[in-house]
């Protein structure tokens, strides 16, 4: 194979505590939870984000925003503190880490608001320091011009990029050159593998397999006895450093999607959020029937008064799993909801969609 790349995935740490943070000059040791009014823990919204120091006591976005206070309760009696989101400020800086990260990239592609994958192979001249110092520079240049943090992952494949940047977070930078792939993967658990649900997870470890490397030492007939055949061949596939390394802006068109419409604006969180869940399951009803995964999923909302937002996330493998597109839906919706204000509509599209299986695997798909 001659289509070898050197990737670098960019995640920023904590993006819209450390926007936050900096906007109000805050101490990034105090536990910063953003959401709705927690009216004192009797409040029934959610949380749309938090910082390091308040993930330490168990907390994170779309989590109602009641246990967040029964966990860390703010003033008087607690030392959270909770805030409302700034509107208009994550987008501003977002801007601006992108410009920064863009200027480097053969290839660009923004993944979410705080994320990015970048195709550096002929900027480097297929250098792997020169990757690595590159990831440095970056990471430096974001910090000084704009005082936050981001880690890097560097890697031959969209998945192993993506990973290393979960590596050493916060502010770290993982580099995993083709020959390492495989070591990357040693001991590492499945369900640490994105792409991997939480369903396929639990079924590989009902067969004694843990980590990608027991997996692997199967081989791809005894694997696909366990999960499926496609499945199987895919996994090989990661641990081999062989799946996708396309970098690509994302204009697909081709998509699938789901709206409604409220019948009276409502500032009802956990009626979005059921109505939300109901369009998921319709539009992977659709997906299962056209055998098809997708990479990319999008959460729109509309306010009173038509003004509309609609926010996407692409994952680094086309998947069909829905218990991961649920939690990402629930986390785009939590991040990009402005609390109490009334909502109009609300709807879910998966795009960047992929053929799941040859004829000949849907054959062996009896469990499916
Ligand atoms: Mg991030």
């Amino acid at each position: 194979m001659n289509d070898e790349r050197i990737i670098i995935h960019c995640d920023m740490d904590a993006f819209f505590a450390a926007v936050e943070t900096l906007h109000h000059d805050l101490n990034p040791e105090i536990p910063l939870i953003l959401g709705s009014d927690p009216q004192g823990g009797r409040g029934r919204g959610i949380v749309s984000t938090c910082n390091y120091a308040a993930r330490k006591y168990g907390i994170h976005s779309a989590m109602p925003i009641s246990e967040a206070w029964r966990r860390c309760p703010g003033a008087p009696h607690g030392t959270g503190l909770y805030m409302i989101s700034t509107r208009g400020l994550y987008r501003r800086a977002s801007r601006k880490v992108m410009e920064i990260l863009a200027k480097y990239a053969d290839k660009f592609e923004q993944a979410s608001i705080d994320e990015a994958y970048l195709d550096v192979t002929d900027y480097v001249k297929n250098d792997w320091d020169k990757a690595l110092a590159l990831a440095r520079q970056l990471q430096s240049e974001i910090k000084e011009k704009l005082q936050l943090g981001s880690s890097f992952g560097i890697g031959p494949t969209r998945i192993v990029a993506k990973m290393g940047s979960e590596e050493n977070k916060p502010a770290g930078i993982h580099i995993t050159r083709p020959e390492q792939v495989m070591e990357f993967f040693t001991q590492r658990a499945c369900r640490a593998v994105p792409g991997i649900g939480p369903a396929s997870a639990t079924r590989l470890a009902e067969c004694g397999i843990e980590t990608m490397d027991e997996a692997y030492s199967m081989g791809e007939l005894a694997l696909g006895r366990a999960i499926s055949e496609r499945s199987a061949k895919w996994m090989i596939r990661v641990v081999e450093g062989r799946t996708s390394n396309e970098v690509s802006p994302l204009r697909s068109r081709k998509s699938i999607g789901k709206e409604h419409t409220f019948s009276k604006d409502t500032t009802d969180v956990e009626l979005i959020l059921k109505r939300l869940e109901m369009l998921i399951e319709r539009v992977f009803e659709r997906m299962k029937k056209m055998q098809i995964c997708a990479r990319l999923v999008e959460v729109k909302i509309r306010y009173k008064g038509f003004e509309t937002h609609t926010v996407h996330r692409s994952i680094p493998v086309a998947m069909d799993e829905i218990s991961v597109f649920r939690r990402l839906a629930n986390r785009l919706f939590a991040e990009s909801y402005e609390q109490q204000r009334a909502v109009r509509l609300v709807g879910f599209r998966v795009g960047q969609l992929d053929m799941q299986a040859s004829k000949q695997t849907i054959l062996f798909n009896e469990e499916e």
